[in-house]
């Protein structure tokens, strides 16, 4: 049977060339990096290697570049980092209605411990309003954290504008663009962020690796202590072969940036239109401008996403509802609520994210096989859209 992988937004698989730059660094090249001796030294070259691999993709200085184990503790770092080390300044946080879990499960946090937290909406689009953003600004706010890609609808934020905005009033900006980095132009200096979380398995590097950019001259408090490493500011024996890794996925990214992109949004669009065309009743979530090149997420009405990807499965095929991260609830989908999908119609929705092994034949196989499985499904629940469905 075919396999074919479309949820490279819930992760990649690591690339040939990154992986052998990371086997050595298992084996004989196995030093601590604090060691002072040329084993030691050795592996402290190629943390420096990876910073520098790192920064240069998003155009920050390798000193601004802390490497994390992931998006998630990046994310983390940021938001407690900022409010423990602001908190005689003020309380008061504002994010977005559609952030990752990493960030609204840490606010949520924040609350209790008594933060506020002010949640933005997103238009019809999936965007959130600049203007809102800067009514909700009061003399109490220490923090703004608005992510650059989503990972469930792929809509792209005004970053620059934001981080603008923020910068105007004396407030920090913090962006997850763990789904941006590789996808859509990265430049910290240009949109003027004070801080960014990156993730490595999200661009074909190995997981539990990322990266928290902190712009020179932003302090913040340690999320994790310990050692020295990262000059005093995330303790801990580094993730050598992760950081490795990582830092020759970015090399690629940038490298293979353009290529990418329109590798990715050609297929993407090509299963799109073969979708809305071949399959009635079926939505597309979000615009299609300032969007993930990868990222599709539609609405099959009458039926439900579940199913799809179920029976999807028995054809070797991956894709997801909603977010990896909410596909064992039954909870509706934050982002496409947020988005104002109706709570039927978020039930009958999946995403489809394609990525560089993707090729048209996948395309084809899994739109023949969705076609057939869609037909099948409404078949079954006819007796539901008999009901006024
Ligand atoms: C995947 C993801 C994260 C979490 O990154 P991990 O490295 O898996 O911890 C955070 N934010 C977004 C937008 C993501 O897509």
């Amino acid at each position: 049977m075919r396999n074919v992988y479309l949820d490279y937004s819930a992760t990649t698989p690591v690339k040939e060339e990154v992986l052998k730059e990371m086997i050595p660094y298992f084996t004989e090249k196995f030093g601590n990096p604090s060691s002072l001796y040329d084993k030691g030294l050795e592996s402290k070259d190629a943390v420096t290697h990876a910073r520098e691999q790192v920064a240069d993709l998003i155009n920050a200085k390798p000193s601004e570049v802390y490497f994390t184990a992931g998006g998630t503790e990046s994310d983390n770092w940021a938001l407690f980092g900022t409010a423990e080390k602001l908190k005689s300044k003020g309380n008061h946080i504002i994010t977005t209605k559609i952030e990752h879990h990493a960030i609204l499960h840490s606010c949520a946090y924040l609350e209790k411990e008594g933060y506020e937290v002010t949640y933005l909406d997103i238009d019809k689009d999936g965007r959130i309003s600049l203007k809102q953003l800067e009514e909700a600004i009061t003399d109490k706010t220490i923090l703004i954290s608005i992510m650059l890609v989503n990972n469930e609808i792929g809509t792209v934020q005004p970053i620059k504008e934001a981080a603008a905005i923020a910068k105007k009033h004396g407030v920090l900006f913090h962006t997850d663009a763990v789904q941006g980095l590789g996808n859509v132009d990265i430049d910290v200096k240009d949109m003027g962020v004070d801080m960014m979380s990156m993730s490595s398995h999200k661009i074909y590097g190995p997981k539990g690796s990322g990266a928290l950019y902190i712009r020179k001259g932003v302090v913040i408090d340690n999320y994790l202590h310990g050692g020295a490493q990262e000059n005093r500011r995330r303790a801990g024996t580094e993730n050598l072969t992760g950081i490795v890794g990582f830092g020759k996925a970015a090399e690629l990214a940038k490298a293979n940036f353009k290529g990418h992109v329109e590798h990715c949004s050609s297929l993407r669009n090509y299963l799109k239109d073969r979708i809305i065309s071949e399959i009635p009743d079926t939505y597309v979530n979000g615009t299609m401008e300032n969007r993930h090149p990868g990222n599709l997420n539609i609405t099959f009405k009458y039926i439900e996403g579940e199913s799809i990807l179920l029976l999807l499965n028995q054809f070797g095929i991956s894709v997801s509802t909603g977010s990896a991260c909410s596909s064992t609830s039954l909870e509706p989908s934050h982002v496409l609520t947020a988005l104002g999908v109706p709570v039927e119609m978020i039930h009958g929705t999946v995403r489809f994210t394609v990525g560089d092994f993707t090729t048209k034949e996948d395309i084809d196989y899994v739109v023949d096989n969705l076609k057939k499985i869609v037909a099948r499904l409404r078949e079954i629940s006819s007796v539901n859209s008999k009901k006024g469905w």
